[in-house]
């Protein structure tokens, strides 16, 4: 079967690699230039941040033995722990980073596949028993974009699966934080510093004698926040960390915004009723986390190999 995958995200990519072993022919189509999707990483000055997902688990012996395969040396273990509201964040679990990239796992993934960078998949039509995508025709669609742009390609209900949005901010300063935890996150809600983490704890990411921190902001505040001017939610929130954690304004450095709309799922995952050749993969259909959404893909994939 022609399989067209919407989205190279870490679902996406995960149920084209595995539709492509089944001896199916699978287009993934990306709309932006990188890999990875919310498994996002950017060059910030000499530094490599992860902007979206921090880190991944690997509690499923199969993917583990896939991540451990494709990404070799690069995978790495968060050695320092993670503190919510003062407490231990699971004491003993296992928390995964790529020293190159969290989003290099979308490239190690994509390698040997028909992936189409910058290429964004409008309005999918229904011709007769196949979906038209950009103008070809294809037994089968998978759209692994988070449900409301999903909804939007596939002329469903957008309200279906509701999506919350994240205010990330990376700050850099000129200092050597050495703190004895990776991140502390507070999970009440009402402080607007939900997340703070310090990249410094993933090996070889910061240059020497800087620190960087990724600041995620609570979903109140990302929602009421959303659409104001960059400048203005940077500015608070840069505030509103130096302040809490007792770092110099003085020794900042360089300040970088990103804004995700449809961060992670809110609702209650719901599994819409699809027409026969469509799908949804990541987490649309799952929680909204590495494994989850790698575990779907897979899911996804077995799903259209049955019916094939
Ligand atoms: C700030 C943040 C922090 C997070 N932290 C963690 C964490 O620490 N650990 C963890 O496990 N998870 C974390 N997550 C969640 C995790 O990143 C996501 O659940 C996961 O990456 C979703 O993968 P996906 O493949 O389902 O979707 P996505 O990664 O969103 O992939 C969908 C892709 O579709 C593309 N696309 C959309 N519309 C179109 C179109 N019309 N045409 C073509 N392409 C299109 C998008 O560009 C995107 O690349 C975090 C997420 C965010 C945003």
């Amino acid at each position: 079967m022609q399989i067209a995958v919407i989205g190279a995200g870490i679902s996406g990519l995960v149920c084209a690699r595995r539709l492509m072993a089944g001896g199916h022919h699978v287009v993934v189509m990306e709309k932006s230039r990188s890999l990875g999707g919310r498994c996002a990483t950017r060059k910030f000055g000499d530094h490599l941040v992860d902007t979206g997902a921090q880190y991944f688990t690997l509690r499923d012996a199969e993917i583990r033995k896939e991540v451990e395969e494709i990404a070799g040396d690069y995978l790495r273990k968060l050695e320092k722990p993670i503190l919510v509201n003062g407490e231990m964040y699971r004491p003993g679990e296992e928390r995964f980073y790529l020293a190159n990239g969290n989003n290099r796992l979308g490239a190690f993934l994509s390698e040997g596949m028909d992936v189409r960078r910058e290429s964004e998949v409008g309005r999918v039509i229904q011709k007769g028993r196949k979906w038209k995508v950009e103008g070809k025709e294809y037994d089968g669609v998978v759209s692994s974009a988070p449900w409301p742009q999903t909804a939007a390609l596939f002329g469903m209900d957008a309200g279906m699966v509701l999506f919350e949005p994240n205010l990330t901010l990376l700050l850099e300063y000129t200092i050597d934080w050495e703190g004895s935890f990776y991140a502390k996150m507070n999970s009440s809600g009402r402080d607007p510093l939900a997340w703070v983490a310090c990249e410094n704890g993933k090996a070889g990411r910061i240059q020497n004698g800087r620190s960087v921190f990724v600041v995620q902001a609570s979903v109140d505040y990302s929602r009421q926040n959303l659409e104001k001017k960059p400048e203005e939610w940077m500015g608070d929130l840069q505030l509103r960390f130096e302040d809490a954690w007792g770092v110099d304004a003085a020794k900042r450095g360089a300040v970088f915004g990103h804004r995700w709309r449809y961060a992670r799922r809110s609702g209650d995952a719901v599994s819409p009723r699809m027409p026969e050749g469509l799908y949804v993969c990541g987490d649309s259909a799952t929680d909204s986390r590495i494994e989850s959404v790698w575990k779907h893909g897979e899911e996804t994939a077995a799903q259209i190999l049955a019916a094939g």
